[in-house]
C-alpha cells in the first residue's frame, strides 16, 4: 500500500475539528499541508480526485519550482525530484524558424509523479488524506467564542455527504474552483478574469508519438496561441497549449494544437505528433485571473496557488508559484513557536503581505511576456535573433522566466550519490 492509499473515512474526517483543512491536492495544497503537518498541526488534505492523477500542464518545473521542491526535503527514497529529468534545451519556434536555447536549472516531471509524490510526502509528515471528496460549500460558524469554518463535502466513493469543521481553511482548488461561499462566510467573492485571457488545452501522447529527446522542450508560438511539447520521465509526450478562445469555436482542440505546431515549426514536426487526434484532450477555463486572497468575515479562509490567481503559462512558472504560495500560507498560519495557529487577523495580514511581495513582480513580468507573445513580428524577430546569437538568448532566458542563475539544484548529484 502506498501512502496515498491510506485514506480516511468521511465519518472519521467529520468527527473532529481540524486545525487546518486544505481543499485541493495540487502542488499548492500539498506543499502547505506537508509543511503544517510537520509543525504538528492536525491537517486534513481533501481532493475530489485520487492519486496518481493526470492534469493539464506543460510539466516543466522552473528553476524556482525545483528550488521550492528541494526546500521541502522530500527527495530521499524516490521523492518527486529524484524522478525529474533535467531540462537542457528549449527550442522556440515561430514562423517556420526554430531557435534552440540551452538552459540549466529546470526539469520535466509528469503531474502523476509530482502530485502523487507530494501527497505521499504530506501523509508521511502526519497529514490525513481524504481523496474522491468534493468540497461543495463553505460557511463560517461561531458560538460566541472562537469562530470556525464548516465545509460541506460529498464523496464520489458512495455519494455520501458530510460537514467537515476546521479552524482554518486553505482553498487550493486550482482554476476550476466551484466551491460556494455562504453570505456569512464571504460577503464579496469578486473574481476577475482578464478580458483577452487564453484558455488551456492539452493531453499526453504515447512515447512513440514524437522523436523529441528527453530534456528538450519544444515551444511553438503563433498568433492564436502557443504549445509546449516535452517528453516525460516515463517516455510519454506531454502537449500543453494556451490558445485564444475563438480558435476553438471552429476547430477541435487537437486540430488547433496541430495547426500551432505546424505553423510555428513546419509541417514535418506537426505530422510527428502521431495519434494527437485520438488522445483525450483536457481544457481549462480562462487562464489569467485573480480572486480574493483572504475570504470570510473572520478571515479564516486563505486561497493558495491558481485559486488565488494565475497568469498564462508561457514562462512555465505555475507549479513554482503554487509551491511558493503553499510555503507562504503555512508560514503565515503557524505561530513562531511553530506548533500553534497564529490569530486569524495576524495570519491573514502576514499572508497578504508576503503574497503581494512575492507574486506582484512575478505576475507583472509574466503579463509583459504574455503581451509580447501577441505581437507576431516581435516573436519572429526574437526567434531570428536567438538563431543568430544563441549565447544572447541564453542570457535573456532568466529575464523572461525570472530564474536566477545561481539556483541549479538539478546540477547537483542526487542525495546519497558518491561525490
Ligand atoms: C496549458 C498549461 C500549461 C502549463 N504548463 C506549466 C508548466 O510547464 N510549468 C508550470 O510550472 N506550470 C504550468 N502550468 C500551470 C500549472 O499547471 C498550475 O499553475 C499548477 O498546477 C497550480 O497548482 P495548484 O496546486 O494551485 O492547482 P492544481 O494543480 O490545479 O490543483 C488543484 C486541485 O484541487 C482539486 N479540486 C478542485 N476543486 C475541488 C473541490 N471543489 N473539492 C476538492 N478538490 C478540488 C483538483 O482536483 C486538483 O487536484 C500550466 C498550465 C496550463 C493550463
Amino acid at each position: 500500500m502506498t501512502p496515498c492509499d491510506a485514506t480516511l473515512t468521511l465519518d472519521a474526517a467529520a468527527a473532529i475539528r481540524w486545525d487546518v483543512v486544505v481543499i485541493g491536492a495540487g502542488p499548492a495544497g500539498s506543499s502547505a499541508a506537508l509543511r503544517m503537518a510537520r509543525h504538528g498541526l492536525r491537517v486534513l488534505l481533501v481532493d475530489r480526485g485520487t492519486m496518481p492523477r493526470g492534469k493539464l500542464c506543460g510539466c516543466c518545473l522552473s528553476t524556482a519550482a525545483v528550488v521550492e521542491l528541494a526546500r521541502l526535503d522530500i527527495s530521499a527514497d524516490g521523492g518527486p525530484l529524484a524522478r525529474a529529468v533535467p531540462l537542457r534545451r528549449i527550442s522556440v519556434a515561430a514562423g517556420g524558424r526554430v531557435a534552440p536555447i540551452d538552459v540549466r536549472g529546470g526539469a520535466t516531471l509528469s503531474r502523476e509523479a509530482l502530485d502523487a509524490g507530494m501527497v505521499a510526502a504530506a501523509v508521511a509528515a502526519g497529514c490525513e488524506w481524504l481523496p474522491q471528496t468534493t468540497a461543495l460549500s463553505i460557511d463560517e460558524q461561531t458560538d460566541g467564542t472562537e469562530p470556525w469554518v464548516s465545509v460541506a463535502v460529498r464523496t464520489s466513493r458512495d455519494a455520501g455527504t458530510a460537514t467537515i469543521e476546521c479552524h482554518r481553511l486553505l482553498l487550493a482548488t486550482g482554476l476550476t474552483d466551484h466551491v460556494r461561499f455562504s453570505r456569512e462566510a464571504s460577503p464579496s467573492t469578486a473574481r476577475t478574469v482578464a478580458a483577452r485571457s487564453r484558455i488551456g488545452i492539452g493531453g499526453v501522447l504515447p512515447a512513440t508519438a514524437a522523436t523529441l529527446p528527453p530534456g528538450e522542450l519544444l515551444m511553438a508560438v503563433t498568433p492564436v496561441g502557443y504549445c509546449g511539447v516535452v517528453r516525460l520521465e516515463d517516455g510519454r509526450i506531454d502537449v500543453a497549449a494556451a490558445v485564444d478562445r475563438h480558435a476553438l469555436s471552429a476547430s477541435e482542440p487537437a486540430a488547433v494544437v496541430r495547426r500551432i505546431v505546424s505553423e510555428a515549426c513546419g509541417s514535418r514536426t506537426a505530422a510527428a505528433l502521431d495519434g494527437l487526434e485520438s488522445v483525450v484532450m483536457r481544457a481549462t477555463p480562462a487562464l489569467t485571473r485573480s480572486a480574493p486572497l483572504v475570504e470570510g468575515r473572520h478571515r479564516l479562509v486563505l486561497r493558495v496557488g491558481d485559486a488565488a490567481g494565475y497568469v498564462e503559462p508561457f514562462t512555465g512558472e505555475g507549479m513554482g508559484w503554487a509551491l511558493a504560495a503553499g510555503r507562504l500560507a503555512a508560514e503565515a498560519l503557524v505561530n513562531s513557536d511553530s506548533t500553534t495557529l497564529a490569530p486569524a487577523d495576524i495570519a491573514a495580514d502576514r499572508y497578504a503581505r508576503s503574497h503581494a511581495r512575492h507574486f506582484a513582480p512575478r505576475h507583472a513580468r509574466c503579463q509583459r511576456v504574455a503581451a509580447g507573445l501577441r505581437l507576431p513580428r516581435l516573436v519572429r524577430l526574437a526567434v531570428r535573433a536567438a538563431q543568430l546569437a544563441p549565447w544572447a538568448a541564453r542570457l535573456a532566458v532568466p529575464a523572461v522566466t525570472g530564474s536566477r542563475a545561481s539556483q541549479h539544484v538539478m546540477d547537483r548529484p542526487p542525495a546519497g550519490a558518491a561525490s
